[in-house]
């Protein structure tokens, strides 16, 4: 009676190759003389394998082609390749075939696994669960009940008795080779009509358990294939392997029971811990305030929510410290827009560039050590907020030149709000762009300073000026829509939360740490 393990490896990953490698290792230090083990790999480059005592049979583009249909099913090649060798192999009605995925390692015997495969019974890795009982396998219900599917001679329907085996290890008998036909003519009608990549496992299953018993190795064999312990296997084998691949076989063999695969606790408890914060922290939101003017103003004033004086301005950027927020400039901001970095931080900015934020919110920024970003009006530079005076707003001074480079050199940051705050929407394409480009240029030239970020006057975009944004070479713009920023955020239409005369500490607060500003 012939043992044969049998390995399917191709593909450009490496990982594949070395994991097959290692598998055999540690299979190999079970093997007895008494047995006539077999190792038979199935691969596209043979070359890989040459110093092992194994059978090599190559894939051949053609043939990787022909069992993937073109590359709309890989996971063919797995049944495909299984029946190939089967038939190149001469074997008799006796003979053992353990097919193995590259993933698996053996830390204890697994001669057993051979005792289980018997004429009337298959192996498989694990019974996964009836399709019925589990809800993971609603869609075969969904796509399959009540269709009858003819294959040859006979009907397929699914049934109660339907389950999902895991296939990363098969062990067949000769007598089972028409069961790889039946299933592979079984998952060509699945791949049309069942939107799911197990198909391969399913179809298999469902033919071997119309004539054969069924039965699960698991508890012999050890894998790595879950995405956290893959990251952690691979470097490890590889590593291995690099080191002894050039040692004697039997030395490679004993070695490779050393090599420790299992992650220790604290190290899953790390990677589950370092992998949760990620999640929390990429849908952290980043809160980005808005704010005009920082000035007490008369009761008088119209539109004196746009003010906020310095006192409370001041409290809100204490508030923002003893939480442990860090307040940024738009440029400093970007990477945690991006998603490149994470932590406590808000965004703040200041339309139009009025000549009090220098005066009264400056020193406050510093003193936290915050940065911020002030939007400026390329051709009102020095002048005042122009464009409000129709609607009989009270006009402030904007910062001239020298009062922004002022700014500049206290370490804060600047980014355009066009040259002179129109409503861009009602603008021709040339005169938009021309507001947004020039702006960026004017700004360039006059202090010196890359000018990535962009504010839109009055809040107001759509999608050919959002595209003309970009074109201009703005990474982020910011709008009056409401809401916290996340790293999902588009990062030209971002939303802000306005921060006015009216915003007292307790609404400050809703606004940074809750879903205050959200639905708004
Ligand atoms: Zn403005």
């Amino acid at each position: 009676m012939r043992k044969i393990l049998l390995y399917i490896v191709f593909g450009e990953d490496k990982g594949y190759y070395n994991g097959a490698k290692f598998s055999l290792l540690t299979f190999m230090n079970w093997m007895s003389n008494e047995d006539s083990f077999e190792i038979v790999i199935l691969t596209e480059n043979p070359g890989e394998f040459k110093s092992y005592p194994v059978t090599v049979f190559s894939i051949s583009p053609q043939q990787r082609n022909e069992w993937s249909l073109n590359g709309k099913y890989g996971f063919r090649i797995k049944n495909r390749g299984m029946a190939y060798v089967m038939d190149r192999l001469e074997l008799t009605e006796k003979d053992k075939i353990l097919f193995l995925d590259t993933d698996t390692y053996f830390h204890k015997s697994p001669l057993i696994l051979f005792d289980l495969i018997q004429p009337n019974q298959a192996l498989f890795y694990l019974n996964e669960g009836l399709i019925y009982k589990r809800k993971r396998f609603q869609v075969y219900i969904d796509h399959l009940e009540g269709r009858s599917i003819q294959i040859d001679s006979s009907l397929y329907e699914l049934s109660k008795k339907s389950a999902m085996w895991g296939s990363l290890m098969v062990g067949i008998m000769p007598n089972m080779r028409p069961s790889l036909d039946w299933a592979d003519k079984l998952m060509q009608v699945f791949i049309e009509i069942v939107p799911a990549h197990t198909i391969e496992p399913f179809s298999l299953a469902e033919s071997l358990l119309r004539k054969y018993k069924m039965t699960e190795g698991k508890k012999y064999v050890s894998l790595y294939s879950t995405s956290r312990k893959k990251k952690h296997a691979i470097p490890i084998i590889s590593e291995f392997l690099n080191k002894c691949q050039k040692l004697p076989l039997d030395k490679q063999i004993s070695l490779a029971q050393k090599v420790v695969i299992k992650r220790s606790v604290f190290k899953i408890i790390k990677q589950r811990i370092l992998h949760l914060n990620k999640v929390i922290m990429s849908k952290r939101p980043i809160p980005i305030l808005m704010y005009h003017s920082i000035e007490a103003m008369p009761k008088s004033t119209v539109m004196r929510s746009l003010h906020v004086p310095p006192k409370r301005f001041g409290m809100q950027m204490w508030l923002l410290n003893i939480l442990g927020y860090k307040g940024l400039s738009m440029r400093e901001l970007t990477p945690y827009l991006e998603g490149e970095k994470t932590g406590k931080v808000v965004g703040i900015t200041f339309d139009d560039g009025y000549q009090n934020n220098l005066i009264n919110a400056a020193p406050t920024l510093k003193k936290y050590n915050f940065s911020a970003t002030c939007y400026l009006v390329s051709q009102r530079i020095g002048a005042s907020n122009t464009w409000d005076f129709n609607k009989g707003i009270t006009q402030r001074p904007l910062m001239t030149q020298s009062e922004i480079k002022e700014w500049l050199n206290l370490g804060l940051d600047i980014g355009a709000h066009t040259q002179t705050h129109p409503l861009l929407e009602e603008l021709s394409e040339q005169q938009s762009h021309e507001e947004i480009f020039n702006c960026k240029a004017e700004l360039e030239q006059m202090f010196k300073v890359s000018i990535k970020d962009f504010c839109y006057p009055f809040g107001r975009f759509n999608e050919p000026l959002v595209n003309m944004i970009k074109d201009a070479g703005y990474r982020t713009a910011t709008t009056m829509s409401r809401g916290r920023a996340t790293p999902q955020s588009n990062k030209l239409t971002l939303p802000r939360m306005p921060i006015t005369h009216h915003t007292l500490p307790h609404l400050f607060l809703a606004k940074i740490l809750t879903k205050y500003e959200d639905n708004r």
